[in-house]
């Protein structure tokens, strides 16, 4: 996609005239473009008549660089259409709330509740796991495999059949003692059927959740909408939650479960693993998506902010994808250098909403720099590994003894590089220098 949306680009600002001919044109071979990331039809037609009354022809012709204001038009157009203009009802720790996950079978409901549940369990929350889904057969067993793995508690029941008490049972148990995030996993079929979505209905009523997300697997394709506008029908989804993003998936069904449901995405899920889920982000998630990242703005930054002799051996490495502990502790030293914090950083995936979060660059700050002592207790042999491997256990009690931090905080700051490497190896390609120095898309 980020190929054929760039040479459509590309193709135009080498045109001569910029009319209104050349503009269609590209703006054609875009949508073609969407269309194979599964961005649903009616959306990218309207995102086209959108572009073509924002981008304006005499600022094309004037000689203004073409190419980043089409660019920027698409990835404002794209985030827009991700934006329901309302963030979704989000629980509070220490306060009960009850959260029911809805979607397909198949879909990663069971999986991403208990990703949902560890998540925030890790962030010291009191979680607690209820299985209303009585129609599959090992629903249970599959909950309860998970929930044990992750110490959570779980509630369900193999004699049971009935959804709805099951789930009243569960929620009512889990109040009474004290967790603060009940969440209630549904079945789905197959397909979508009238025997679903009443049963959906049914549960949802007597639960009464604070909030009820729908569940998408990325690989549905071109059914997204109709899927997420069916259930939207029935229960009142909040949210939306995307799984499967690691594998061939192309996400733009997350555009259109955004436009059916009125609901903005939370979470991705990218592994079957209990770590493998990150916060939706929408302008990296839009830069995936497109295939180019938000290079313009950085490689402005980078020239600010990365000393000269640095830069094209950083470049060098992110073009081959290799993430370093070294690499990212000098990244946090050029952070810390330009004041106020994440503003390079801030632009590409990963480095925003978890690790600096607006509000806190004080404590991002502090963070940075604890990261740092503890990576100053490194050999250098670890921090130029590419291998997360060579961590093991003596090593990191050593690193905890030598910095005078706690295990449990090296690890955080492991996880939180595993988290990076992740982001950034998924992003290489992204990075391609052209001969001027200025990132190709
Ligand atoms: P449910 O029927 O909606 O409860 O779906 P499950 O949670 O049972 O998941 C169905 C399958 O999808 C399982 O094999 C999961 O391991 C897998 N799965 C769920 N989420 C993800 C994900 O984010 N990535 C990958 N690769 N697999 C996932
Ligand atoms: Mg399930």
């Amino acid at each position: 996609l980020g190929g054929s949306i760039s040479r459509a680009i590309q193709q135009m600002s080498n045109a001569t005239i910029i009319d209104e001919k050349a503009l269609n044109e590209c703006l054609n071979e875009i949508t073609r473009a969407l269309l194979q990331a599964d961005v649903q039809f009616k959306l990218v037609r309207d995102m086209q008549s959108n572009i073509k009354k924002i981008v304006n022809l005499e600022d094309l012709a004037a000689g203004h660089n073409k190419r980043k204001i089409i660019q920027q038009a698409i990835f404002n157009e794209l985030c827009k259409m991700l934006d329901p203009g309302k963030p979704s009802f989000t629980p509070k720790k220490g306060k009960t709330s009850v959260v029911m996950f809805v979607g397909l079978q198949g879909s990663g409901k069971t999986t991403t509740c208990t990703k949902y549940a560890y998540y925030h369990q890790k962030k010291g929350w009191k979680p607690a796991l209820v299985c209303a889904d009585t129609f599959r057969a090992g629903a249970f067993d599959q909950l309860k495999q998970n929930a044990t793995k992750a110490k959570i508690p779980f509630y369900g029941s193999y004699m049971e059949s009935d959804p709805v008490k099951i789930a009243v049972e569960g929620v009512e148990r889990f109040k009474e003692e004290n967790c603060d995030l009940i969440i209630v996993d549904t079945s789905g079929r197959h397909k979508q059927e009238a025997a679903l979505f009443e049963e959906m209905r049914q549960v949802s009523e007597a639960t009464k959740p604070d909030l009820v997300i729908f569940v998408m697997d990325s690989s549905i394709g071109q059914a997204a909408f109709d899927q997420a506008q069916a259930f939207k029908q029935s229960v009142a989804v909040g949210a939306v939650i995307v799984t499967k993003m690691d594998g061939h998936a192309k996400g733009g069904g997350a555009l259109s479960a955004v436009a059916a449901t009125k609901s903005p995405v939370i979470f991705i899920g990218t592994g079957e693993h209990m770590d493998e889920f990150e916060i939706f982000d929408v302008k990296p998630f839009v830069s995936r998506l497109l295939g180019m990242g938000d290079w313009s703005g950085f490689m402005d930054k980078i020239h600010e902010v990365v000393p000269m002799d640095q830069q094209p051996e950083l470049m060098q490495k992110l073009a081959e994808g290799t993430f370093t502990l070294r690499i990212m502790y000098e990244q946090f030293q050029n952070i810390l250098k330009m004041g106020p914090i994440g503003q390079v950083f801030s632009m590409l995936p990963g480095f925003s909403s978890e690790l600096m979060p607006k509000g806190s660059e004080k404590e991002s700050q502090s963070k940075l720099k604890r990261y740092m002592t503890m990576m100053d207790s490194m050999t250098d042999a670890e921090l130029d590994s590419t291998n997360p491997k060579i961590m093991n256990e003596s090593r990191i009690m050593r690193i905890a003894r030598g910095s005078g931090h706690q295990l449990r905080q090296v690890m955080d700051l492991l996880e939180e590089y595993k988290r990076l490497a992740k982001i950034w190896s998924k992003m290489k390609g992204g990075f391609k220098m052209s001969k001027k120095g200025d990132m190709n898309m």
